[in-house]
């Protein structure tokens, strides 16, 4: 039996309250857990910062000095430990608020260490809350400047099973291990080919690199060996759900279209919608049923595209539907749709919650004699009533607002499931793309239509809230309409509608009625006044729009020139990049101006100088992922069924398109891993993702 499936107790130095500890704490359950417990970060010994020198904008730092004194101060759950640390270029704060007991008997005063935490100012005072501290002695490997350092918990470091102690177990074990423990799991000619290092040495450098370019090595095999796992499993099940799911044929681009482009298109369209045109003709004509997600920029042009792809479906001979996450943006494409199909004499329908009694009969009744060709709407198009005759191609418009779910009912509407084409302006980076919607065929529209001006971006704070009361009169002079959007959250509710409120006020007394009047909405009014207040902006009856995120979504008001941001800080990237897309569709100059308060955290600067210096979502939404890692973006929650215990999707890209590039290539030519030479990695996927049977759940 391989020394990986002993239990813990199995190592010197692990009784079974501590193998229980580890598994409570760590979800460690065996040496094989432990083995891949891999340390979050290495102590290189050589970098160490002087208090002196410090800016405040450091998140970490290593520093190398002594505590002269503690002090115990507060009492309840205010009391904390305090420390003062010297490394004779100044003073810093060290605090604990939990473990104080255990801190204060076991660090030193007036002894060496390293230290490493988060950097905080306070009262103009540096000071590290819980730093890790490390005796400079201690570190008996020599040879090593790269000490590894694993995570641990309070529980964990006062049972005997800190940092340090699991350093020595690792170790322990690590002698103990030979490479027929670890035997490799990736194709040989693949190991060859990317020289990667054997699984063996990886483990070995991964906990204890002698130097930097062994952990590189070791870091760079493990995180590929994990990649192209993740990468293998959801291409076997795209193919294989591709293979059970036949798609209709539209053989033809048929006479809809051709004459719709030839004579009706009312502008150019971009080589970017061009090239996404193409790809969906290709799907749709292959025999497959086309799963499709298409990514545009707001603005950039995606319901041409839809609509081109209608048409398609029309000239086969069949039905196609255009479904939107809320009634006013489905009455937008409902009306801008029917407008430019006009000369086609094609019947196109509506339905949504509220179309009712005779309408919604004849609409109905149309739909499933096959009479009506295309139908827009809400989510009321998957109620199990609405029958079409022949429906083709089902078309999600701003997919993030609609569920795995829905997309499944659609599904349902017919014995050979429609196409589905997913089109959402929420740019997704590439790394998520690929894990997210690994199962999916991306397109993308990276081009807008000519002519457009960027959104000029300009951040403000409190200081300058006159000039933008007069730079506001100017602009509704013009004829221009305005945006004045306020966070809210469920955590401050209260007092975020407050604000609103107050703001709501302020700008009542400076923009008088009659002459000016004002809209209102946030997400806890009833739905009907929602969509009274927001139409009457639509409809040019109100300058201004005082509202929450409930705009995110959709609204298309050309006319709307200035998007504020208030607490701008407040929100995150994509959401920002989500409002600032609602101006800019006219042909006048828009902007965007950003309130914050004076003080900003080093996230919240960076967020709002992102914002200012570029227009690109795609930059966007990859600086999102840097910023905030994959693990807060929606949806991306999923990912951790992958088990990615070593590769971080917002850093590993590079990694990540190789081994894509790679799993593609295996599964084309032995789509089941049959070939000998992959039989060990079909062995290791059976085992890694055991429990990931039921794939159909997560797509
Ligand atoms: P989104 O991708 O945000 O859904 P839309 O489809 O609403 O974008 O298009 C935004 C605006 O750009 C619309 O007014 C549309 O008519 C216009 N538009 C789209 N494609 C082109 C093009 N190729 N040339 C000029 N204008 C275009
Ligand atoms: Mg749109």
């Amino acid at each position: 039996m391989s020394i990986l499936s002993s239990k813990l107790e199995f190592l010197k130095g692990i009784g079974p309250a501590k193998a229980d500890l580890l598994k409570k704490e760590l979800d460690i359950h065996s040496v094989e857990d432990l083995l891949n417990h891999f340390p979050f970060r290495y102590v290189d010994k050589t970098k160490i910062q002087k208090i002196a020198e410090l800016t405040g904008d450091e998140d970490y730092v290593q520093l190398k000095g002594y505590i002269t004194h503690f002090q115990l101060l507060g009492s309840g759950r205010g009391k904390r430990l305090v420390g003062q640390f010297t490394d004779q270029t100044g003073i810093i704060e060290l605090v604990w608020f939990q473990g104080i007991k255990w801190i204060a008997e076991t660090i030193n005063k007036n002894t060496e260490y390293i230290l490493f935490g988060r950097l905080t100012e306070f009262n103009r005072k540096y000071n590290i809350a819980h730093p890790e501290l490390e005796l400079t002695q201690s570190n008996n490997t020599k040879s090593t400047f790269l000490a590894p350092v694993y995570s641990s918990t309070e529980k964990l470091n006062s049972r005997g099973l800190d940092a340090k102690a699991q350093r020595r177990i690792i170790k322990q074990l690590l002698e103990k291990i030979s490479p027929a423990d670890l035997p490799e799991v990736l194709p040989q000619y693949i190991v060859e080919k990317l020289k990667l290092i054997s699984r063996f040495h990886s483990f070995q450098y991964i906990h204890f690199p002698p130097e930097s370019a062994y952990l590189q090595a070791a870091q760079n095999r493990l995180k590929f060996e994990e990649l192209l796992c993740m990468q293998l499993k959801i291409l076997q099940f795209k193919n294989r759900k591709q293979a059970i799911t036949k798609g209709y044929v539209f053989e033809k681009v048929g006479e809809t279209f051709n004459e719709f482009y030839a004579k009706h298109l009312p502008f150019e369209l971009t080589n970017a919608q061009k090239k996404v045109i193409k790809e969906i003709r290709k799907d749709i004509g292959s025999g497959k049923q086309m799963n499709r997600l298409l990514q545009g920029d707001v603005g950039s042009g995606k319901t041409i595209v839809a609509l081109l792809s209608m048409l398609i479906a029309l000239g086969n001979g069949y039905q196609a539907c255009l479904m939107a996450p809320t009634e006013i943006l489905a009455q937008q494409h409902f009306q801008s749709i029917e407008e430019l199909v006009k000369p086609l004499n094609i019947s196109v329908g509506y339905l949504s919650g509220s179309v009712k009694g005779k309408t919604r009969n004849q609409v109905l009744a149309a739909l499933k004699a096959g009479h009506l060709k295309i139908l827009i709407g809400t989510h009321a198009l998957l109620e199990d009533w609405v029958e079409f005759e022949k429906i083709g191609l089902a078309i999600i418009d701003e997919q993030h607002r609609f569920g795995v779910k829905q997309r499944a009912a659609l599904w349902s509407k017919s014995a050979i499931p429609p196409h589905i084409l997913v089109m959402t302006a929420t740019p997704i980076p590439r790394t998520l793309a690929m894990t997210l919607y690994g199962d999916l065929d991306v397109s993308v529209i990276d081009e807008l239509p000519p002519g457009r001006k960027d959104i000029k971006t300009m951040h403000f704070n409190e200081s300058k809230r006159l000039r933008l009361i007069g730079f506001m009169r100017e602009e509704i002079a013009k004829g221009r309409q305005i945006y004045v959007v306020y966070p809210l959250i469920e955590e401050s509710e209260k007092l975020d509608l407050l604000d609103l409120q107050n703001g709501y006020e302020a700008l009542l007394r400076e923009f008088p009625m009659p002459d000016f009047q004002i809209s209102v909405v946030h997400g806890k009014m009833k739905p009907e006044d929602k969509e009274y207040e927001m139409a009457r902006f639509v409809n040019k009856q109100t300058q201004i729009m005082v509202a929450t995120t409930v705009i995110e979504v959709g609204v298309n008001v050309p006319n709307a020139s200035v998007m504020i941001i208030e607490h701008a800080e407040r929100f995150g990237l994509s959401q920002l990049h989500q409002l600032r897309g609602r101006v800019g569709r006219g042909a006048d100059q828009s902007f965007c101006i950003l309130m914050t308060s004076y003080k900003l955290s080093s996230d919240g600067k960076e967020r709002i100088k992102i914002m200012c210096e570029t227009n690109n979502g795609f930059i966007i939404s990859e600086a999102d992922l840097r910023l905030r890692g994959p693990g807060d973006i929606e949806g991306t929650r999923q990912s951790g069924l992958f088990g990615l215990n070593i590769a971080d999707l917002a850093k590993d890209g590079a990694i990540l398109t190789t081994a894509r590039e790679i799993a593609l290539r295996i599964l084309d030519q032995d789509p089941e891993l049959k070939d000998p030479r992959h039989l060990v990695t079909k062995r290791f996927l059976d085992k890694r993702f055991k429990e990931l049977q039921d794939w159909s759940s997560i797509s």
